[in-house]
């Protein structure tokens, strides 16, 4: 039963996502798309799908620098413009279409990215973890991916070892990483799994279309954590970016996407005016609020942004309708 539940799981959000690919153009003939704002957010980037297959990283949702360029391109021909979150600070042109990019943790990986933005001219966030950059040290979830991997462990069990330990501090988890994989499993393997060192990050924040963000010092996760050591999170993280790039950075991106109104709170009080979750939801613009902008995301998908770019324009992907979907359904059946 379980298994025909996990098979329907899988397999109906790509179905919506082929319906998507035909019946979109039709629907969004009559909706409006203008004064939105779509976010996505990446991690790591592969340079050839030979990279994905060596396991040096957890795969995630991540995409080729050839899915990234057809993402880019998709987004061009359908009349969007590209922005960052310097851009909400100013006046924000009325009845156009935005898109922003936005990349978690601070793999060198992302050098690609960058390369890329250079190319079509647009821009992009870089939310940095600093600890990681500054130590040269892998991150924690892709050390056990593949460490398992390695193993033969099935994706399965390490989705939920990784998923048991997002309810600790970082201290705990580096702890238990240690224990479990040795002093030395921080060691990268490759320029696939490491981070950004001080130099690259350095100059990549020079460059006109890279915005640097704050991810916190230790990637943490801040539901975690009480008021002092949200703080401290934040304000560490600051302090490393300015050293190397020279500016403190305006935006935030809240670390597995954990946040409650008292970390938006610190999040104001240090001086962050942009505010990125996880929340799959598109933004209406413009946005209106005293405090700090807080944004939705949509995380970006391994298929091909023809299939899904539709519904994401409509403001939906297609694992969200799905969730949508059976949470009615559970809704009437209870009733
Ligand atoms: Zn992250």
């Amino acid at each position: 039963m379980l298994n025909i539940k996990r098979k329907i799981d899988n397999s109906v959000p790509a179905i919506i996502e082929k319906l998507g690919y035909l019946i979109n153009p039709l629907i969004l003939n009559f909706v409006n798309e203008n004064n939105r704002l779509l976010i996505f957010y990446f991690h790591g980037l592969y340079e050839s799908t030979v990279q994905k297959e060596l396991n040096h990283i957890d795969p995630q949702n991540n995409i080729t620098v050839g899915q990234f360029i057809e993402f880019i391109d998709y987004f061009l021909h359908h009349n969007y413009h590209f922005i960052k979150p310097e851009d909400l600070l100013g006046d924000i042109e009325k009845d156009k279409r935005y898109i922003m990019i936005t990349f978690d943790d601070g793999y060198f990986n992302n050098s690609l990215a960058v390369e890329v933005l250079n190319k079509y001219k647009i821009p992009a966030v870089f939310f940095i973890s600093t600890k990681n950059v500054l130590e040269n040290k892998s991150f924690w979830w892709d050390i056990i991916y593949k460490y398992r991997t390695k193993k033969g462990i099935s994706l399965e069990t390490i989705r939920k070892e990784q998923a048991s330990l997002k309810s600790f501090k970082y201290s705990y988890i580096e702890n238990y990483i240690t224990q479990n994989f040795g002093t030395e499993s921080a060691k990268p393997w490759s320029d696939i799994d490491r981070p950004l060192n001080e130099f690259e990050l350095k100059d990549i924040s020079q460059n006109p279309f890279v915005s640097i963000g704050n991810h916190t010092h230790n990637h943490a996760i801040l539901t975690n954590y009480n008021k002092e050591e949200i703080n401290e999170e934040f304000a560490v993280c600051n302090k490393a970016l300015l050293n190397l790039t020279g500016r403190i950075p305006i935006s935030i991106a809240f670390p597995n996407g954990n946040f409650n109104t008292l970390i938006l709170e610190v999040a104001e009080e240090i001086g962050f005016r942009v505010a990125f979750t996880t929340q799959n939801y598109i933004n209406k613009l413009p946005i209106t609020n005293s405090h700090a902008i807080c944004l939705n995301r949509f995380m970006a998908k391994t298929t091909n942004i023809k299939n899904y770019g539709g519904f994401i324009r409509l403001g939906y992907n297609p694992d969200l309708l799905y969730y949508n979907f059976k949470k009615r359904v559970m809704f009437f059946k209870k009733r």
